[in-house]
């Protein structure tokens, strides 16, 4: 630990600033297409990226997976990427580079990875290979079936943004009478 990442901790709080990301994480994860779990697909996921249940590995760097990255993201230029939380969608990573890829489309990511050329060929190509089995359309939220509901939940989205301004702006009155 460096000695400045206290920094964050002393600086004043904003609830807004600090968790709009969370929420709007929250409303995609919300959305997103699902799947059910079982193992036997998961380990066949796996296979498909040349890899064991025991030794789950980054597709990345290869380093050990501590989280699943969404090959494409969930939300997407603020749009709902409609790809979703599913097996042809999800890759086992490790938390730096599933960070570090954020929003980044993968091959865009993959291409900017500090390694061979050769690997970074390689990695593309069994993820394409993966993407290429599970073909997964995504979720059309153009679909006018929906459009009232989508406004309904963006509308509510703005309020709760809106509440947790109206939080800091409390606080900020207390914390100048406390202070
Ligand atoms: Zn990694």
């Amino acid at each position: 630990m460096k000695i400045n990442s206290i920094k964050k901790y002393l600086l004043p709080y904003s609830i807004l600033a600090n968790r709009q990301t969370t929420i709007n994480h929250a409303f995609a994860n919300g959305l997103a297409r699902t799947g059910i779990y079982e193992e036997r697909d998961v380990k066949h996921a796996l296979k498909l990226l040349g890899q064991v249940p025991s030794k789950i590995l980054c597709v990345y760097c290869g380093k050990k997976a501590d989280t699943w990255d969404h090959l494409h993201a969930l939300v997407l230029k603020g749009e709902y990427g409609g790809f979703g939380n599913v097996l042809g969608n999800l890759v086992p990573a490790c938390k730096k580079c599933n960070g570090a890829k954020g929003n980044k489309e993968w091959r865009k990511f993959v291409n900017g990875l500090p390694i061979a050329d050769e690997s970074k060929q390689k990695i593309t190509h069994q993820l394409e290979q993966y993407v290429e089995y599970y073909k997964i359309s995504p979720c059309n939220f153009s679909n006018n079936a929906i459009s009232a509901n989508l406004k309904n939940l963006d509308r509510i989205k703005k309020d709760i943004f809106s509440l947790m301004q109206e939080a800091d702006e409390e606080i900020l009155k207390i914390k100048k009478v406390l202070e």
